[in-house]
């Protein structure tokens, strides 16, 4: 597959889980890839020499999604390496579930930062060196749209927040041809979300298909809105989810 040859991707958060995935299937399907990642070095260097093997040509960086200063240098350094973007990917985010009462305002400023304000920090800096027609794709949430579980308050106020991002800025970006589309994916198993984990057992029963999503399975949704098939789908909310929201 080639749809996305010649194409250069930004994908945030992806030495692991859904990141990685999307990385690597945008590799597949023709783009050049830059990946950034938080802490995991030796993680993020497998995921290039993943994609290096497979013939496809990426980059790593170091870059905190709550580290504005940082963000906008990975954006710099992607676009000195691969040239100007395409395609970016807003993946980095997490969540500490706890009780609401009990969460700390460390804890609060920490989902806010990487979930809400590093999409925004990221999202003006790519703006800067995006190809007229390019594509934006957030990693929002299920949880953005409905709520079926305690525990994630803050969280999913953050995926609620980029829904309204993405719609807002679509009208923004339009007269460019670019497209701004958040994918709301439901329990997909990851690190930060084990099929195995305490809290899988709901999010399972919450699902139509009775089980957990794998990470291509989201990854094939991205590189279908990042390729030239998805042009006049924008400003729109994805879910793949297994029927959690239906
Ligand atoms: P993982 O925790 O498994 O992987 C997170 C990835 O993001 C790692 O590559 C990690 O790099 C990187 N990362 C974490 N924090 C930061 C940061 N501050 N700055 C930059 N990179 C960071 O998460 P998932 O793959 O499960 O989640 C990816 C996205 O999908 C998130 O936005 C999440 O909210 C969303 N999502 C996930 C669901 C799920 O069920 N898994 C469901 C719905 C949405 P490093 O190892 O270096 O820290």
């Amino acid at each position: 597959m080639s749809k996305l040859k010649g194409k250069v991707a930004l994908v945030t958060g992806a030495s692991r889980g859904i990141g990685a995935a999307i990385a690597k299937r945008l590799s597949a399907d023709g783009a050049n890839v830059a990946i950034t990642y938080a802490k995991d070095a030796t993680a993020a260097s497998a995921v290039v020499k993943a994609i290096e093997a497979n013939g496809g040509k990426a980059v790593a960086i170091q870059a905190d999604a709550a580290d504005a200063a940082a963000v906008k240098n990975a954006v710099e350094k992607a676009v000195a390496t691969l040239g100007p973007l395409d395609i970016l990917v807003n993946n980095a985010g997490t969540a500490i579930p706890k009780k609401f009462e009990d969460t700390t305002l460390e804890e609060l400023d920490r989902v806010i930062d990487i979930n809400i304000r590093g999409v925004f920090v990221t999202t003006q800096a790519a703006l800067k060196h995006m190809n007229d027609g390019g594509r934006i794709i957030i990693i929002g949430s299920c949880v953005g749209e409905r709520m079926m579980t305690p525990g994630l308050v803050p969280y999913s106020a953050t995926k609620g927040a980029v829904k309204m991002f993405a719609q807002g800025l679509s009208r923004e970006v339009g007269s460019r041809g670019i497209t701004v589309n958040n994918i709301q994916p439901g329990p997909i198993d990851t690190d930060l979300n084990p099929a195995a984990g305490d809290w899988a057992s709901p999010q399972k029963a919450a699902t139509a298909l009775n089980r957990y999503g794998h990470v291509d399975e989201v990854a094939a949704l991205v590189a279908f809105v990042a390729g030239p098939e998805s042009s006049y789908i924008t400003g729109a909310n994805l879910t793949v989810d297994g029927g959690t929201n239906a």
